[in-house]
């Protein structure tokens, strides 16, 4: 088995961003801003934000967090995305979710512009996707393709199933696995709350991508011999022994599975921090279309 390391590719990515950053310095040149709005007390978005900006500013990007209130009406919120999106100074943004109840996620999506849109949620960027044509690839699944294609992993004519069917995870992951690329090329399945023979199909995998939000789900009866396991889960779970107070658990019984696996990820240090690497090269992205 050989773990995937998600730290030590996303520092690579890093690095490679930070060659770019300090040629457009060297070059007396604007660097590329990324802006985060943050709404309400949500502890794991918080977490989320304030890993976002110190990646900025270890690659030397500008970052800006806008906080606004847990009572933020929709309304407020969709004027200051209208704000960001008319801002020159800001070359891509996000907007953290889950947002609080009072405001529709969708309207939220609909309103941020799609050149600016770096978490690849709106419409004409999953549209892009679907056909093959240059767009920013929503962070998560652009993350893990990014690392199968660092470790080299064969996906062509495997047989991949991707547990869950979310917009921002599961259904571009199973976009992305299918095209014609590398990685990519596989044949997809997506499974959900409702697949029947859920254990036999994802036995059936050669590589099993988790986005379910169901914590050690996957059990070691549930994986092929030789399987690539890639767990996208990270559910906060109260832990008294931990300063914070809680630790991160993942979809997959990873104690009990990872000795089944030709390869597989960890909930800590596997797909969180490509997915942040993903954002940063989105941002990137944004500031050179400009
Ligand atoms: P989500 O929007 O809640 O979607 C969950 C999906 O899982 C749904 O499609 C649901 O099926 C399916 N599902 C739930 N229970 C199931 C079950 N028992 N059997 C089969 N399918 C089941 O979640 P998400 O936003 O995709 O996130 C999933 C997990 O990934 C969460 O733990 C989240 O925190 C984590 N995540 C991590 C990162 C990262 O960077 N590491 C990024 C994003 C998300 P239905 O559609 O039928 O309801």
């Amino acid at each position: 088995m050989q773990l995937l390391d998600g730290t030590a590719c996303s520092q690579q990515i890093r690095q490679e961003i930070a060659a770019q950053v300090n040629e457009l310095k060297a070059a007396g040149k604007r660097v590329p801003h990324l802006a985060a709005v943050l709404v309400g007390n949500d502890g794991a978005s918080q977490n989320y934000v304030a890993m976002k900006v110190r990646d900025c500013e270890e690659i030397g990007f500008n970052s800006t967090v806008i906080r606004m209130d847990e009572n933020t009406s929709e309304e407020e919120l969709l004027a200051k995305i209208d704000e960001l999106n008319k801002d020159e100074d800001i070359d891509g943004f996000i907007v953290q979710l889950p947002v609080p109840p009072q405001i529709d996620e969708n309207k939220v999506i609909l309103a941020i512009d799609s050149a600016k849109d770096v978490d690849g949620f709106c419409p004409e960027n999953v549209g892009n996707m679907c056909l093959g044509l240059p767009t920013f690839l929503s962070a998560t699944p652009n993350g893990i393709m990014e690392l199968l294609k660092r470790y080299d992993i064969e996906t062509e004519g495997k047989h991949c199933v991707v547990l869950g069917r979310s917009n921002i995870v599961g259904t571009p992951m199973a976009i992305l696995m299918s095209r014609n690329s590398k990685p990519g090329n596989a044949t997809v399945t997506i499974a959900h709350s409702r697949t029947a023979n859920l254990k036999e199909l994802c036995r059936s995998a050669d590589i099993l991508i988790v986005a379910i939000g169901k914590t050690e789900f996957v059990t070691a009866d549930m994986v092929k011999e030789g399987a690539v396991v890639i767990d996208v889960g990270q559910t906060r779970v109260p832990d008294d022994s931990r300063k914070s107070g809680f630790r991160n658990v993942g979809d997959v019984d990873f104690e009990n599975v990872k000795d089944k696996c030709s390869y597989i990820t960890f909930v800590t240090g596997g797909v969180g921090p490509m997915t942040r690497a993903s954002l940063l090269q989105n941002t990137l992205k944004a500031y050179q279309r400009r």
